[in-house]
């Protein structure tokens, strides 16, 4: 069997919760979706295409935490400051949409993470914001539960988290304030639940904002509040019928909100908790991501590499581990190749007997969709080719696979637009006079023949070199200079049959006339 975490935890879920599974996941929409927000849908939809191809029924619900506070102006929306510096504290579902079109900020980026999932094949059977959980009263049994047990739920929050709470403690539910709007500095004074209200006064301060003074009182069925993100889980998990979910590895700490979870499901509602899985963190560059920073630009990256390419990066790795990912061109050229040999294997449906590259073969069938991924070019080559000729149409006489070169076009001529292509692999048809070993380069150009395939005209060049009993390595980086103008290039006998083997031929006796 393949040592792989999906299928381990495929097993758990069908083992324990049965053949009818409601995956979920969540996220706080509170800026332009980046780079460490794929973890939050990919692996759960890894977990669900397992599953349905073991013929389980999944349902995956997509839940948008868009009743959280606006906490911070992301850097990309800089420009949007003023506009939107009052909204601070504010639920991000009433604060406005910097772009006119959604009805508010949280709208706009839970429906940019949507549209992001659809990029990457990812379709939930259901998303949904959270205010619509609350404003349709899916909440209100749940925080008059909680009410009537406040010292319980004091002490299970106390225990789970870690810390010790204030005297006065009621925080079980934030209350959207009715003067200021703000849900970040609002504090319960009380519940009165024969009347159905809550009492609150906004006073706090939380660093990036303040409250007004306000007190004042808040209905339940009017839901301009929400629970405190440690009991608003459990009870979404609970009302959802959910069976398993993930978290970042921050939710799974020692103290982490999983923990408190786990213990409201066993000790309040007196059920089993839903399977939880944790995941490491994607870093980029080393570093981790956040939203406020805007780093990771998720439709950055998507410009320079297919979707899958993302997943299989993804999906290979152990679940836990943090992954390290460089939006460096020569690292995304070796894992763009590194998915395509994979997914030849895959293709071939070739028996992979060594388990670190069956687990691999695992992870491209994961990532890949109905939709076939261009194997049969290289994305090297398409990068060669198209720089020389500039032309798509020769581009595809050249290389065959019209269409997967059709799918590979648009990565291209980014990389050529933003300048990104490695040294290397940057390349302009530039015949160039040379002064050192002319009699071996003119050998060698009498020796090509038109129908040679790379691999030969590479071979030539070891043949030629021994021949005049020169460095091979010198005899390339002269090669390279006459044909390019520079001492490096892709590997030479791609680059000679890109080129045409008869117009190097031609070129190369007439650099080296006497
Ligand atoms: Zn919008
Ligand atoms: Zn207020």
């Amino acid at each position: 069997m393949i040592d792989h975490w999906v299928i381990r935890l495929a097993n758990k879920v069908v083992k324990e919760k049965g053949k009818a599974i409601v995956i979920a996941a969540g996220i706080t929409t509170s800026g332009p979706p980046h780079l460490g927000t794929v973890c939050e849908f990919l692996y759960p939809w890894a977990l669900v295409k397992e599953l349905r191809r073991r013929g389980v029924d999944a349902y995956f619900v997509f839940v948008g935490d868009i009743m959280d506070a606006f906490d911070s102006i992301p850097t990309s929306l800089r420009e949007y400051g003023e506009m939107l510096e009052p909204h601070l504290g504010k639920p991000l579902v009433h604060v406005p949409d910097p772009y006119g079109c959604h009805r508010s900020y949280g709208e706009h980026f839970l429906w940019e993470t949507a549209k992001i999932m659809e990029k990457f094949g990812v379709k939930p059977d259901e998303i949904v914001g959270s205010n619509e959980l609350y404003s349709k009263g899916f909440y209100d049994d749940y925080l008059v539960f909680f009410a009537e047990r406040l010292d319980l739920v004091k002490r299970i929050l106390e225990e789970t988290s870690l810390r010790k709470l204030p005297q006065s403690w009621k925080d079980i539910v934030l209350p959207v304030c009715e003067k200021c709007g703000k849900i970040a500095t609002t504090r319960v004074l009380g519940f009165n639940l024969s009347e159905g209200t809550i009492e609150y006064i906004c006073d706090k301060d939380v660093g990036y904002t303040k409250g007004c003074g306000h007190k004042g009182k808040v209905a339940i069925r009017d839901h301009m509040w929400k629970l405190a993100w440690r009991l608003d889980w459990p009870s979404r998990q609970d009302f959802l019928g959910v069976d398993v979910e993930g978290a970042g590895v921050d939710h799974h700490t020692r103290g982490g909100s999983w923990d408190t979870a786990v213990a409201i499901h066993k000790r309040l509602f007196k059920k089993e908790p839903p399977i939880g899985f944790k995941y490491g963190f994607i870093l980029l560059r080393g570093r981790k991501m956040s939203k406020s920073k805007g780093l990771g630009d998720l439709n950055y990256i998507l410009s320079l590499v297919p979707p899958e390419v993302l997943k299989y990066f993804l999906f290979r790795g152990g679940l836990e581990e943090n992954k390290n990912f460089k939006d460096d061109p020569r690292f995304l050229l070796s894992l763009y190749e590194e998915f395509r040999n994979i997914g030849l294997l895959f293709e071939k449906k070739a028996k992979v007997k060594e388990p670190g590259l069956a687990k691999k073969v695992y992870a491209y069938m994961l990532a890949s969709e109905s939709e076939k991924a261009s194997l049969h070019v290289s994305f090297t080559d398409v990068l060669v080719i198209y720089q020389i000729y500039g032309d798509w149409k020769v581009v595809k006489e050249k290389l065959g696979f019209p269409e997967e070169i059709d799918k590979l076009r648009t990565y291209v001529e980014n990389w050529v637009k933003l300048n990104i292509i490695p040294k290397e692999y940057r390349i302009k048809f530039n015949p160039t006079p040379i002064s050192k070993h002319v009699d071996v380069v003119r050998s060698f150009a009498g020796k090509l023949r038109e129908n040679m395939k790379d691999i030969e005209i590479h071979n030539l060049v070891y043949e030629v070199a021994r021949e005049y009993n020169v460095n091979p390595k010198e005899l390339f980086k002269t090669l390279y200079e006459a044909l390019l103008g520079q001492p490096y290039g892709p590997r030479l006998g791609r680059l000679i049959v890109a080129i045409g083997v008869s117009k190097v031929k031609e070129t190369l006796l007439k650099l080296t006339e006497k």
